[in-house]
């Protein structure tokens, strides 16, 4: 039996970040994960392999629809779906090997099998082959991620009724795709194939597409989708989904409660991920789930067990890779004897459509809800001159600020760039900034920044400068 002071279960960002964690704090660290490849979901089949689809479907769609207009003239233009994969595996291989490279820099152990719970300190590992290892250790985290979910009637068959992780490896651009799900993951990988040809069609059970997010976004997004040819079919009930050889079909109760049917090629149920315990065989640790299948964590990320942490997609909170990695580096340093902190307030959240969505803080809807004063600032992305030069005039910047105070509660995006362009109000709202704060700091000329500047210039007594 190999000893450790510290056994992580699962190398996606929660734990490979962890393990990087413990190591730079002097533990001795082993990290377990039952695929051949680390990083995870995130790095296999999310985060990384759906943006590199998006980037390169991205290109095709600028290429067939906005480079005449820049002056270049391209012909025979063709989607090469093959390429676009091999290129996105290749992108995620080279990202898990650099995982592999940061374990062995950092002097952590890696051993590949299904790592299971003997006791509150012991945990089995069998590899492919079945071989059993024992590992002992004073300190386990738990970081064994979530897996897509359905609900009765959608089970996906992973041949025409998919879920992301097939359709991140499509052999074929199909002419229509209907997607279960109105939420980042339909999105994206929506934008995906709609940018290649694929006629999209969303069944959204909620009022509104990213139903979470402040109601703004959800709305401004519908009309940019929609001219690049989404059709949504909001507040549908779907009730079943049958692959029938070449086709799919889709029934679903609309508002009315009259029952609609939909045909495809291939149907994409995207409606959440639920957490993954499976084979962890928690019952001999003591580890308790809560009602929703998460694995219960208090404050500090440790389970009903203390010596037992468990973080990201697994326990409470959002689904996010950058949420798993603050959580992996907490549970190290909590382990380690430090005081860490989590602000779970300021995680932003993106959509990687184009222009992107992106948001941190409150919705407007959460403090109306909370019967908070506020103010609104807003600024139109078609009032920024550095917009009109790249052609990239949807979207807007959303500011809410406290009305007595002015300290900035929230800010929702969508604009070109607003996966980076987000931080600055995730800093801003960290050191707990005004909007007049904000409004008064330069921004330089001319870029899409400048929207922050004047959307909290807005939200400073109405006084934006460029509308
Ligand atoms: P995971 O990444 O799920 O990793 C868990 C690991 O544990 C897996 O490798 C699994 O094999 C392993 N494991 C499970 N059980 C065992 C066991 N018993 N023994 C050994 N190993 C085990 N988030 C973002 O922030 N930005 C994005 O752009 C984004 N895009 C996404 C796109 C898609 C299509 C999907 C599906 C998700 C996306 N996400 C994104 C979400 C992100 O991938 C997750 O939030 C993140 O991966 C969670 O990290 P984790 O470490 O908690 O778990
Ligand atoms: P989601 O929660 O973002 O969206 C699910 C959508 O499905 C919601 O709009 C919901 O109203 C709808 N829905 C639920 N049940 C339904 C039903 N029966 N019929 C029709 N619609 C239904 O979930 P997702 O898109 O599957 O993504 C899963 C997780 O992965 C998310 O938590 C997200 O945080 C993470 N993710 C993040 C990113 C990113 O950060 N860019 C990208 C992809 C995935």
């Amino acid at each position: 039996m190999s000893s450790y002071d510290i056994i992580i279960i699962g190398s996606g960002p929660g734990g490979y970040v962890a393990a990087i964690r413990c190591a730079q704090l002097g533990l001795k660290t082993v990290i377990i994960e039952k695929y051949n490849t680390l990083g995870g979901t995130c790095l296999n089949v999310g985060c990384i392999p759906s943006k590199a689809l998006l980037d390169s479907s991205e290109h095709f769609h600028n290429a067939t629809h906005n480079f005449e207009e820049h002056g270049i003239e391209l012909k025979g233009l063709k989607a090469n779906i093959t390429q676009m994969v091999n290129r996105k595996n290749e992108v995620v291989a080279q990202t898990s090997a650099g995982i592999k490279y940061l374990m062995d820099k950092n002097k952590v152990d890696v051993i590949n099998g299904v790592g299971s719970f003997v006791d509150k300190n012991t945990v089995k590992v069998v590899d492919n082959d079945g071989k059993e290892t024992l590992l002992t250790s004073k300190n386990i985290i738990i970081a064994t991620g979530s897996k897509p979910n359905f609900f009765p009637g959608m089970e996906p068959d992973k041949k025409r009724i998919i879920t992301s992780t097939e359709a991140l490896s499509m052999t074929e651009i199909p002419k229509k795709m209907l997607v279960i799900g109105g939420g980042v993951i339909g999105l994206e990988l929506g934008s995906v194939f709609g940018r290649l040809g694929t006629q999209i069609e969303v069944i959204e059970f909620a009022t509104t597409i990213i139903p979470t997010m402040d109601l703004t976004l959800g709305k401004e997004l519908t009309r940019v989708l929609k001219k690049e040819g989404f059709k949504f079919n909001l507040e549908h009930r779907v009730q079943k989904v049958e692959n029938k050889g070449k086709s799919v079909v889709l029934t679903a109760l609309n508002k009315k409660g009259e029952e609609v049917t939909f045909e495809a090629d291939y149907c994409l149920v995207a409606v959440g991920r639920k957490p993954y315990t499976v084979g962890l065989n928690l019952e001999a640790a003591g580890v308790t789930l809560n009602n929703r299948g998460q694995i219960d964590v208090n404050d500090h990320l440790q389970t009903n067990v203390p010596n037992i942490y468990a973080l990201g997609d697994v326990v409470r909170g959002a689904m996010l890779a950058h949420k798993a990695e603050e959580e992996g580096v907490f549970a190290a340093e909590h382990i380690a004897g430090q005081k860490p902190h989590i602000n779970y307030n300021l995680i932003p959240g993106v959509v990687y459509t184009w222009p992107e969505v992106a948001s941190v803080g409150k919705t407007e809807e959460e403090l109306k809800a909370a019967g908070a004063e506020y103010k609104v600032g807003s600024f139109p992305i078609k009032a920024l001159g550095r917009a009109r030069a790249s052609m990239d005039t949807a979207g807007l910047i959303k500011i809410l600020a406290d009305k007595n105070t002015d300290e900035v509660l929230g800010v929702h995006m969508i604009a070109p760039r607003a996966a980076d362009l987000i931080m600055e109000a995730v800093v801003a709202m960290e050191y707990r900034a005004s909007a007049e704060d904000i409004a008064r700091i330069c921004h330089p000329h001319p870029t899409y920044s400048e929207g922050i500047k004047e959307a909290a210039l807005d939200a400073t007594e109405g006084r934006a400068l460029h509308v």
